[in-house]
């Protein structure tokens, strides 16, 4: 247990955080980086990065924020691995405690909590994520070349993962509890002119199926939630398209979220309502891109840095 007082303390390693980190580092600002439960952020799950400019050849999301991690660890950032449990951001310097019973003292933060997927929240989902049940087709489709496989949700992203899975895998099935998608309008015609790709509207998966030692993924049972009917698709991967929700529980009574929880910060800038906070990434956008986090991160540095 120990105490750490800093003038800019950036809460997150994502690409936010550590680009927010790289910034004050060069600035020469008293600050750190407390890293969080996933270092790296998200990233680190992509199998590959074909997006992130600097790097011709695409890299898997774990080598490139290894790189990042080294770039700010020369740069002097310090960053300490623990998780920020609860704040106080009633008065400057703010206080924050954390789950390594640690207290930081500092007088501005940056917000770079990043956001969570949305799993369906069955036992059986959790029992085979990484065995057969993944969020993320880009990171694992290859995996299912040939197979048949689900994806579970109607917006955009679950319209996409099933675009895409479509290129590689024999067949994609999608459940959606609805009788429409959310998805614009092109990515839908797109979907119905695919003849790998067939809907069931109006079901929701009660149970993902599969065997032991190893574990993997043999199929799911759905049902229709208008006839009460249910029935087995053998697939060999689930992909869960529900969303995702951005990390801001712990802030919610002293900042403005919007409808879907994330951070609202003032038009073109990165501050929030209270002055010497500040949120980057995306706890605070939900375009949900490396690039884009990595870019408020040094913006919200940059506004730290002015207002201290
Ligand atoms: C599988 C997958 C593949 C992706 N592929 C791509 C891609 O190819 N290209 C692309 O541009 N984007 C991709 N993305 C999106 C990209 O990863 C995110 O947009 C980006 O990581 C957001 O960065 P961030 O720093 O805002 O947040 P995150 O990366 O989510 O990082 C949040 C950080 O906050 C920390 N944290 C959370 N709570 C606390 C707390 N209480 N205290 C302290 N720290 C905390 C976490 O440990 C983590 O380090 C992908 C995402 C996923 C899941």
């Amino acid at each position: 247990m120990a105490e750490y007082t800093s003038d800019l303390l950036i809460m997150g390693s994502g690409p936010a955080g550590y680009t927010a980190g790289i910034y004050a580092a060069r600035a020469g600002i008293k600050s750190l980086i407390v890293a969080g439960a996933q270092k790296g952020g998200q990233l680190i799950r992509s199998s590959e990065v074909e997006n992130y400019p600097g790097f011709a050849d695409p890299l898997s999301g774990f080598e490139l924020m290894e790189k990042i991690h080294q770039q700010a660890v020369n740069l002097g950032v310090k960053i300490i691995d623990d998780e920020i449990t609860e704040v106080d951001l009633y008065d400057q310097p703010f206080v924050c405690n954390s789950a390594g019973g640690n207290v930081f003292t500092s007088r501005s933060i940056i917000i770079a909590t990043g956001a969570s997927v949305k799993w369906l929240g069955l036992p059986s989902e959790q029992k085979y994520i990484g065995h057969g049940v993944s969020s993320c087709a880009t990171c694992d489709g290859f995996f299912y070349r040939g197979k048949e496989v689900a994806v579970i949700g109607g917006g955009n992203s679950a319209v996409e993962q099933a675009l895409y899975l479509a290129n590689y895998v024999d067949k994609v099935y999608i459940i959606h509890r609805r009788h429409s998608f959310n998805a614009e309008r092109i990515m839908q015609k797109r979907l119905f002119e695919n003849r790998k790709i067939t809907i069931f509207w109006n079901n929701v998966v009660d149970e993902v199926l599969g065997k032991e030692n190893p574990l993997e993924v043999t199929g799911i049972k759905i049902r229709n939630v208008k006839s009460d009917r249910s029935r087995i698709l053998e697939v060999a991967g689930v992909f869960v398209a529900i969303g995702h929700h951005p990390n801001t529980e712990m802030f919610r009574k002293y900042l403005h979220l919007d409808h879907g929880g994330y951070i609202v910060t003032k038009p073109s800038s990165t501050a929030t309502e209270i002055e010497g906070v500040f949120a980057a990434g995306d706890v605070c956008n939900p375009y949900r891109q490396a690039i884009i986090a990595a870019g408020c991160g040094a913006r919200a540095a940059l506004e730290a840095i002015r207002s201290l």
